[in-house]
């Protein structure tokens, strides 16, 4: 079977690949000149099955609200004369509700689990080098209440099958000496044993690389910007290279993987996809003082704000805007994890020297990502991944190349099948 991939970011080289395992030939087309140059240039570095809640639970409504009106809020809504984007607030309060958060949940830690599992043998079949870490991730609390939660939500993940433990501030600061500095502040932590961290667009590059090697076409610089049907199926798409000279690609099966502008590629088809662009800010440093240098990955989690060292570098990452497809750069929000850096590792990475990105993740109300069928019948989805774009990518590949191929994929998750 032929194969088309759009998108080459995360979710479509992982698409690629694991089509291509299956004995697919496959070409990917995207629009810049390489692969891993949108969303999965800079995040925040994290493999993060410790962390399968989604931003909509039960206390986010309040705790949006707490956040109104500062510039700097961790998640900031501009409201904008925009359907999209009330329909999607509409949609993140009611995934708020107990029940829906629970479920969703329990879905993302069981694919991300799965996920997991999947990276772990690619990693072994191909020996692919990405800046990767397993010492896992250390959760900071500073606030008793933010530690007595830690408790709960530990065993609500050990139900889940993630393993994790909770550490007082002297046993955190011994597990990760980089903590000293921070250790009168901190109230506890929470070591997600299963986490990993690793460089995204390393990985998308090195995994294209292998791709290729065993046989998938990647064709850079084009745009989808249509399609051709016949009898209500895709026969081929056409595209527009960077000199807007146009082509046509045909094939037997499609796979929308192009992150926040997929809905604008299946809506001709009446797919309406909830997702929306959900800006995020990153800084990547070098480091310094690598004795200081945290070894874990690390989440604040009172400043959503994630720090991962990718070999001598440090990355730091957080903050949520909902602006549209606006990728220009706001001073305070980057400021905000510049200070970050600065008062919890200060002096470990060169902040002059830093560089400053922000993209757009591509995110559903619930964070549940979109993988599988569409109404069309040779075209699929494997794009919504909001903030766990990078943990869940080989298992979304994995799965949507089974789904493809007519194998089931093999977690409890709702696919579109
Ligand atoms: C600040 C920040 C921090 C984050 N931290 C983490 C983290 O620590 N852990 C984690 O798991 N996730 C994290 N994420 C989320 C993760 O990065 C995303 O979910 C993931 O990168 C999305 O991958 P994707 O392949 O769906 O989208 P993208 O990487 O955006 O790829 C889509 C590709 O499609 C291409 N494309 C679009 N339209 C067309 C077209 N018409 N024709 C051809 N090509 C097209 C684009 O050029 C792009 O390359 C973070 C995100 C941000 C912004």
């Amino acid at each position: 079977m032929e194969v088309l991939v759009i998108g080459a970011g995360l979710a479509g080289i992982t698409s690629a690949w694991y089509l291509a395992q299956a004995g697919c030939k496959v070409t990917v087309v995207e629009r810049q000149p390489g692969p891993g140059l949108e969303t999965s240039f800079a995040n925040g570095g994290q493999i993060s099955i410790s962390h399968p809640e989604p931003w909509a639970n039960p206390s986010a409504p309040a705790t949006i609200l707490r956040w109104l009106g500062r510039k700097d809020a961790p998640l900031l809504f501009r409201l904008r004369a925009d359907t999209d984007q009330w329909r999607w607030a509409a949609a993140f309060l009611r995934e708020c509700l107990p029940g829906r958060s629970v479920r969703n949940t329990a879905a993302i830690a069981s694919l991300a689990l799965y996920s997991h599992q999947e990276l772990q043998a690619l990693r072994a079949v191909t020996g692919i080098e990405y800046e990767s870490s397993e010492a896992g991730i250390l959760h900071l609390f500073q606030s008793e209440r933010e530690f007595r939660a830690a408790s709960v939500r530990q065993k609500e993940l050990e139900a889940l099958g993630i393993r994790a433990r909770t550490l007082t501030p002297d046993e955190a600061v011994t597990l990760e000496p980089a903590l000293a500095s921070l250790r009168p502040r901190l109230t506890g932590a929470m070591h997600g044993m299963d986490d990993e961290s690793g460089n995204a667009h390393m990985f998308c590059t090195a995994l294209a690389a292998k791709a290729q090697e065993a046989g998938v076409r990647f064709v850079f610089n084009a745009r989808l910007y249509d399609y051709d049907m016949i009898r209500g199926r895709i026969r081929g798409i056409r595209l527009l290279d960077s000199d807007f000279r146009a082509g046509v690609l045909q094939a037997d099966a499609f796979v929308v993987a192009a992150g926040s502008y997929s809905p604008a590629l299946v809506k001709r088809f009446g797919e309406r996809l909830p997702i929306y662009p959900v800006k995020g800010y990153s800084i990547t440093a070098p480091i310094v003082d690598p004795e200081r240098a945290p070894r874990h990955s690390l989440t604040d989690e009172s400043r959503r704000v994630v720090c991962s060292r990718l070999g001598d570098m440090l990355r730091v990452a957080g903050t949520a805007e909902l602006n549209g497809f606006d990728l220009s750069p706001n001073p305070t929000r980057s400021a905000s994890i510049v200070k970050w850096l600065d008062e919890h590792l200060p002096g470990v990475a060169d902040l002059e020297r830093a560089e400053h990105w922000c993209g757009l993740r591509p995110a559903t109300p619930s964070n549940v990502p979109l993988i599988g069928r569409t109404r069309i019948d040779n075209l699929y989805l494997n794009t919504g991944h909001g903030t766990l774009g990078w943990t869940l990518a080989c298992g979304s590949g994995r799965a949507l190349a089974d789904i493809v191929t007519g194998q089931k994929p093999a977690p409890a998750f709702p696919f579109r099948t």
